[in-house]
């Protein structure tokens, strides 16, 4: 059985963020608090026992806590049921909360060589002495089992792919080991050997090919990347100047949009993840929350648990 908790839907900064006074930022901070939505990541599990992140958001402590699963099992006094964290990319949201792991429980971090260089660069993360927590470099089209503290095999299977992205934007136009080229942006198809059950996380993709189609055709589940609802919405709005294609992020709506671009491929469960707080489709009864949902999606929202 493969068992998956979203522990984050939003994209960086959260719903609400902490210097934004959009319309759902308002509404998430006043009368609408169903609206809070912490940074995207998700744990799964093959046997209901170890866990895996993919992430860690500058939100896992909250995470944690609001996550039973998660929590140290009971009569331990040092204990954490997170056998490990494997990492799409190297952006803030998703390696930031490695630094709230940091109290000496054995676990390993899974990368692509280019996101380890970003940790080798930063010293801050060499809180995480190499003795518990091993960095084990992971590659595009090799699929890996990742192993729980003692050594003994997950029962998980997981596939990086590379999709179409952009690298870490704090290293633009900077010459860095982890900056620029393949291996920036990963989606992960993550598999339960026993069970032969399978999905996929792409949680920033910006553009649909055609090779991602058919790897996606038929599959039992799909996270997909839900940034923004059109691509020019936060330069629209006023919040800043970047478009979704610039960040690295395919817009839900428009005829290049993933809602689109990922119609009629059988995939059984559809969830938008990484959603900014400026996509109007967060609000129910919008206009493009409808045309979301009629299309099969469902909007991510923290806490949600499947079992496939
Ligand atoms: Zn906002």
């Amino acid at each position: 059985m493969l068992r998956v908790v979203v522990l984050g839907a939003a994209a960086g900064g959260g719903v609400p963020q902490w210097n934004c006074g959009c319309e759902v930022c308002r509404k998430a901070r006043d009368e609408h608090p169903e609206l809070r939505s912490t940074q995207a990541s998700i744990a799964v599990s093959a046997d209901g026992e170890h866990w895996f992140l993919v992430n860690a958001s500058p939100d896992l402590r909250q995470q944690l806590i609001a996550t039973k699963q998660l929590h140290p099992k009971s009569g331990a006094l040092r204990h954490s049921p997170i056998a490990g964290v494997i990492l799409t990319n190297g952006e803030i949201d998703a390696v930031a909360g490695l630094l709230s792991m940091r109290e000496g429980s054995p676990f390993a971090i899974y990368a692509h060589e280019k996101v380890l260089a970003i940790l080798r660069d930063n010293s801050i993360f060499n809180v995480l002495s190499e003795k518990n927590v091993k960095r084990v470099a992971i590659a595009v089209d090799r699929a890996f089992e990742p192993a729980l503290p003692d050594g003994k095999p997950s029962g998980l299977e997981i596939l990086p792919f590379t999709v179409a992205g952009k690298g870490a934007w704090y290293l633009e136009g900077k010459a860095h080991p982890g900056g620029g080229g393949a291996g920036d942006t990963l989606g992960l198809r993550i598999r339960d050997k026993a069970s032969d059950r399978y999905f996929y996380f792409i949680a920033a993709c910006a553009d649909v090919t055609d090779e991602l189609k058919s790897r996606l055709s038929g599959a039992p589940l799909l996270f997909f990347d839900g940034t923004v609802w059109r691509d020019d919405e936060l330069v629209v709005a006023g919040l800043g100047n970047k478009t979704g294609k610039g960040m690295g992020h395919i817009s839900m709506s428009g005829s290049a949009g993933a809602i689109e671009s990922l119609a009629g491929l059988d995939i059984d469960r559809k969830i938008f993840l990484h959603i900014n707080n400026s996509n109007p489709a967060l609000l129910k009864g919008s206009a493009e929350r409808r045309i979301a949902e009629s299309a099969g999606w469902q909007i991510g929202a923290d806490g949600t648990e499947i079992v496939l």
